[in-house]
């Protein structure tokens, strides 16, 4: 072979062996959007089994030796030099998840997908059951995990920071510390002026019952309007909504309909679309790369809550949905005006469970969460302590204490599927989310007037050229930099919460 041949014969089983991996997701990803679907109950635990083995596979070809002794050979400037950026970053990536998750046994990896499976199970009950004590000894096992994988992936400065870098690239303690800080404040301040002002918003609607099925026809409407694409996705109900993207032509997001409480499912939908669509626009030239996937995770929430929350909850965008609504419910609602809607999508109430908390004071829940979890993984705390440490935060940062730990420490199911280090992705893509419609605004000036008129295709396009087509060439830090000029910075959202909050609640 002259060396020509011998590169693309290299770069053959590199592009072989990601195509394969990918199978593996998808399939795994298949049987996963099936269990929380339309699968039979009792064939769940059996399911489960089947994708453990999926993706336990391809986690296994991922740091596998054959992977490694390719990774070895294209790193070499012969061969790096000529590939393509795309397979340049692609080999950067491989090599350093490789390096980081072949510290990690194989039969310890196994262990922790089986005991977090598990301790989904357990905790699922014990939430119901209000008992903390089952869950703990699973929980505890998690954590030391947590600790042990903290130390064998290697990090700078604090433990967490290992933790933190598979969900968000480069973000560490130090910097969430401070953003954190900031937000925190910011938002307990904006709060104490709500809960000072004499305005109560209009909530008639809270005594309003929707139909599902006219739910369905309102949630559909409002994906397609907005750019998710139907030719490639697809929309179904699940307990907890979510969105799966298999592969860029079949991204698939789930919603859940509550009669008494259309907020749940209208939002959530237009959350998982902003998902969905980031997944559906990630280049196909990527696909079969390590690169074509999101920024990060939080980079991938900032565009559902920017759909969710910068446009869905907006005066301008109901202004051109409500004549739509008010058609779509015309037998249970009949004199619904703009002002009342605006009031009632904005409501501020501190409340017990994240899921169900108000656009203000949601980063709080997360706050707490990470607090406790840094606290966790440097050993400065214990599992056994949390549901105190939980109830006394609360009262701390948020101004409630729950009653029972079914409202406090067990409401999440994160910490029994081991995701140390997640939840600060869901108040960093907040602050992500307003730092790119600010600089959107700039390039797309009519921005308001689009929502009026219910055009969305300049600030889906937008997004698209900005943010999706990127891949994950850009880390998040890298992208938002590229953007706005600018690193992390809550000053933007904590600006538009309080232009938003002083025009509800007058205060
Ligand atoms: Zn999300």
């Amino acid at each position: 072979m002259n060396p020509q041949e011998k590169h693309q014969e290299l770069l053959n089983r590199y592009t072989g062996i990601l195509g394969k991996i990918q199978h593996y997701r998808e399939m795994a990803g298949l049987a996963h959007w099936d269990m929380a679907t339309y699968a039979p109950k009792a064939g769940k635990s059996i399911r489960s089994d089947a994708l453990g083995t999926l993706s336990t596979e391809a986690f296994k070809m991922s740091v596998s030796t054959e992977m490694q002794s390719i990774l070895t050979e294209l790193s070499k400037e012969e061969h790096f030099n000529q590939l393509p950026e795309k397979y340049q970053k692609s080999v950067e990536k491989d090599i350093k998840h490789l390096e980081k998750f072949q510290k990690i046994p194989e039969d310890r990896y196994r262990e922790y997908v089986i005991l977090t499976s598990k301790a989904q199970n357990v905790w699922e009950k014990a939430k119901e059951e209000n008992d903390f004590e089952t869950f703990l000894p699973y929980l505890e096992k998690i954590v030391d995990f947590n600790r042990e994988m903290a130390e064998l992936l290697g990090y700078e400065g604090h433990p967490y920071n290992a933790l933190l870098d598979r969900f968000e690239e480069g973000m560490t303690v130090e910097k969430l510390d401070s953003t954190f800080g900031e937000l925190k404040e910011g938002i307990q301040t904006i709060l104490t002026n709500i809960q000072g002002s004499s305005k109560t918003p209009n909530k008639r609607l809270e005594s309003i019952n929707l139909p599902a099925e006219k739910q369905k026809i309102l949630s559909e409407k409002v994906l397609r309007k907005i750019g998710y694409d139907f030719e490639s996705g697809r929309l179904d109900e699940s307990v907890h909504p979510f969105t799966i993207g298999l592969n860029p032509k079949d991204v698939r997001v789930t919603t859940r309909y509550q009669e008494d409480f259309f907020k749940t499912a209208l939002f959530g939908t237009i959350h998982e679309g902003g998902h969905g669509m980031y997944e559906q626009n990630i280049p196909m030239e990527l696909f079969k790369t390590s690169v074509g996937t999101a920024a990060s995770t939080g980079m991938h929430e900032s565009q559902s809550r920017f759909w969710e929350n910068v446009v869905g909850r907006s005066e301008a965008f109901w202004k051109g949905l409500l004549p739509e609504f008010r058609e779509i419910f015309k037998e249970e609602i009949t004199d619904i005006t703009l002002e009342e809607m605006v009031e009632y999508i904005n409501i501020v109430e501190p409340s017990m469970i994240r899921v169900e908390a108000d656009e203000l004071t949601y980063s709080l829940h997360i706050i707490l969460r990470y607090e406790l979890e840094k606290e966790l993984i440097q050993g400065n705390i214990a599992a056994k302590d949390l549901p105190q440490l939980w109830n006394q935060k609360m009262a701390e940062i948020i101004g409630i204490k729950p009653k029972d730990n079914r409202e406090g420490v067990l409401q999440d199911v994160h910490w029994a599927g081991g995701m140390f280090g997640y939840f600060p992705t869901y108040a960093l893509g907040n602050v992500y989310a307003l730092q790119l419609t600010e600089a959107l605004k700039k390039d797309v000036t009519n921005f308001t007037a689009h929502m009026e008129n219910q055009e969305f295709g300049p600030i889906k396009q937008w997004m698209v050229e900005k943010v999706h087509q990127r891949g994950n060439l850009r880390t998040a830090e890298e992208l938002i930099k590229e953007i706005t000029g600018d690193g992390l910075n809550v000053k933007p959202y904590l600006t538009y919460l309080d232009d938003k909050y002083r025009k509800v609640y007058e205060y």
